[in-house]
């Protein structure tokens, strides 16, 4: 009962590292009528505690890595994390910067990776649905 309610609605935690802010852009259109993330059960919430999918985007520094850590411990077991954007998945326009902690994949262990700078709402989408099905499949 447990899964099927996870599947059926995974609620989203957002954290936005140190990008351009083009990947929250796209993310908040994806929750407007037009594409409407919210048929698919998905909320953005505010509280780790509350949330099955840890989304992030933007590059990870040294400063925020510790924070992005604490909020993944603080979501409950199973989580999925996704990297939105090519800042999360691979540095971006911001390689070789010297504050970086790296990608994403670096910090936190990384179930979906969606592509693009910034991604398109529909690959958005995409990667959510992939991030349920993994979801459903941990529990
Ligand atoms: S991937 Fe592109 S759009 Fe997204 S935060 Fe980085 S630079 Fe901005």
């Amino acid at each position: 009962m447990k899964s099927y309610s996870r599947k059926k609605s995974p609620w989203i935690i957002h954290f936005s590292c140190s990008g351009c802010n083009g990947c929250t852009i796209e993310e908040l259109a994806s929750l407007t009528p037009r594409f409407d993330i919210e048929r698919f059960g998905a909320q953005f919430r505010g509280s780790p505690r509350h949330a099955d999918i840890l989304l992030v985007d933007g590059v990870v520094n040294k400063k925020v890595s510790k924070r992005l850590k604490r909020i993944y411990n603080q979501m409950a077991k199973p989580r999925v994390v996704m990297a939105v954007g090519a800042c999360a998945t691979g540095l971006g326009v911001f390689r070789g910067n010297y504050g970086l902690e790296g990608p994403l994949d670096k910090v936190l262990p990384v179930d979906v990776f969606v592509s693009g700078c910034p991604p398109r709402p529909e690959s958005i989408i995409d990667g959510l649905l992939k991030a349920i099905k993994i979801l459903g499949e941990k529990d």
